[in-house]
């Protein structure tokens, strides 16, 4: 896999990152206790993610009204000195187990992690940027990655064989990746031979009938799946060329997990609502019809983002309504309509970097996750900065890696101990990084058709 070259971002010390209190863990603690009068979509956040380590579903956030697929990796029971440490003992013991790791371990923290993580995470950024982050550090013998499941796994893609990359909780897995389970995609994919005859057969034009095309967010599987089936990975920055790509190949595209961004990216493109219909893996044909799937362009994959769901019109006509002149800025995992009201649509570190671009004092009211944006405005007191959605509801599974998780894998390496390794098997592992490759050749085309969305960048 060659290097990429992409923005990484160093983690700066906590006295240059942050001038008020970042921490969505300690708003929510506020709101429980009274002492706020903002809303919280479950007060349950305010416990330990021990408390539902036992419990089948993601556990208190945006998903959990999801449906968690049998199977989906389970946390074991914390042991108790870490569930019952306070905050600042955490923080001491993590900061001594990095001291005494050094250069043997790389801590990565996602754009939506709490701030009581990322605080001591080396590198802050996206999915992809993260994953990448590690190829900088050859010799570390550990990637402790504070994010979720599948960032792990791309990560374990990218690092070398004898680099450990370890997720603190196991139990932080993704709602939105989860949607889109191997065994309906192969049943989709066989389902879709039926219609379309020989999947490897060239049309005249060179092309085959279907080019499967995976998010980064999505499991190693059904990255392996695409990559076995002449397709294509890519992120929020590159959707767009990567359909290009696909479209120079097939004459249509199998679209997953996430619709809301084949949508937005395919009717950025020009391609017609009509010719996007929607595969839902509990229906006989998705629920389409077999002219439906003829007449398609994108067939789009019944999942998505329940952070980004929430996100709705009505929310920016208020945030219009009560702040004139504020810029919107929501991510592509949001659905059309909010994305056609928005000002602009980008990715997590497109939205950051409009930010740390804006020269004058800016009001900002962003759609994505609740985290992230607290940060931000912790960041850059010069502009006004607030979530469209008014309820503190952070991604779920991402609130799963709290401090005690991290002194808990830190102090493990420190023993000696390599706890929750992941690691992707040897089969799935080659087809899934054939389709990343894909991703990192494939260029974007020669000149940009006006109906372009603003600007799209990475991953979430
Ligand atoms: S924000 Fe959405 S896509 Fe990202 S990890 Fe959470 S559930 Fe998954």
């Amino acid at each position: 896999m060659p290097a990429v070259n992409i923005t990484l971002q160093p983690q700066p010390g906590p006295a240059q990152r942050t001038r008020g209190d970042a921490s969505v863990d300690h708003a929510i603690q506020a709101i429980v206790a009274g002492a706020s009068i903002a809303e919280t979509c479950n007060t349950d956040l305010a416990a330990g993610p021990w408390d539902f380590d036992a419990r089948p579903g993601y556990g208190p956030g945006s998903s959990m009204g999801d449906v968690i697929p049998t199977g989906a990796p389970r946390q074991g029971e914390l042991p108790r000195e870490y569930r019952d440490a306070s905050e600042p003992d955490l923080d001491r013991r993590i900061r001594a187990a990095k001291a005494t790791l050094g250069d043997r371990v790389v801590v990565l923290g996602h754009f939506y992690q709490r701030e009581e993580v990322v605080t001591h995470a080396d590198y802050v950024g996206d999915s992809f940027q993260l994953a990448n982050a590690a190829l900088e550090h050859p010799d570390a013998e550990a990637i402790v990655f504070c994010g979720v499941h599948f960032m792990a796994e791309t990560a374990d893609l990218l690092s070398r064989p004898e680099q450990a990359v370890i997720l603190p909780n196991l139990a932080a897995g993704c709602s939105m990746a989860d949607m889109a389970d191997i065994d309906q995609v192969e049943e989709c994919w066989e389902q879709l031979a039926e219609v379309y005859g020989d999947m490897d057969e060239k049309d005249a034009d060179g092309r085959v009938p279907v080019i499967p095309v995976t998010y980064m967010n999505s499991s190693a599987a059904i990255k392996g799946f695409v990559g076995r089936h002449g397709g294509i990975v890519c992120t929020s920055s590159n959707a767009r060329t990567v359909l290009e790509w696909a479209f120079e190949r097939g004459r249509r595209v199998l679209f997953f997990p996430d619709q809301h961004l084949g949508r937005n990216t395919a009717k950025a493109m020009g391609v017609p609502l009509g010719q996007m219909p929607m595969w839902n893996p509990r229906k006989p044909l998705g629920g389409a019809s077999v002219a439906q799937l003829d007449d398609a362009r994108v067939i789009l994959w019944h999942g998505f983002c329940s952070v980004h769901r929430r996100f709705t019109v009505d929310q920016i006509e208020k945030a219009r309504a009560e702040h004139p002149g504020v810029r919107v800025i929501v991510h592509p995992e949001c659905p059309m309509e909010v994305v056609d009201a928005a000002d602009e649509a980008g990715s997590t570190d497109y939205i950051r970097k409009a930010i740390a671009g804006a020269a004058e004092p800016t009001t900002f009211a962003i759609g994505t996750e609740v985290n992230l944006v607290q940060r931000l405005a912790a960041q850059y007191p010069q502009h006004e900065i607030f979530c469209l959605d008014p309820v503190v509801c952070p991604c779920s599974t991402m609130y799963r890696i709290h401090p005690g998780y991290l002194a808990w894998v830190l102090e493990g390496l420190v023993a000696g101990q390599v706890l929750n390794r992941i690691t992707v098997p040897q089969d799935v592992a080659e087809p899934a990084r054939v389709a990343l490759e894909r991703m990192l050749a494939a260029k974007p085309p020669a000149a940009v058709p006006s109906n372009a969305m603003p600007v799209v960048a990475d991953a979430s």
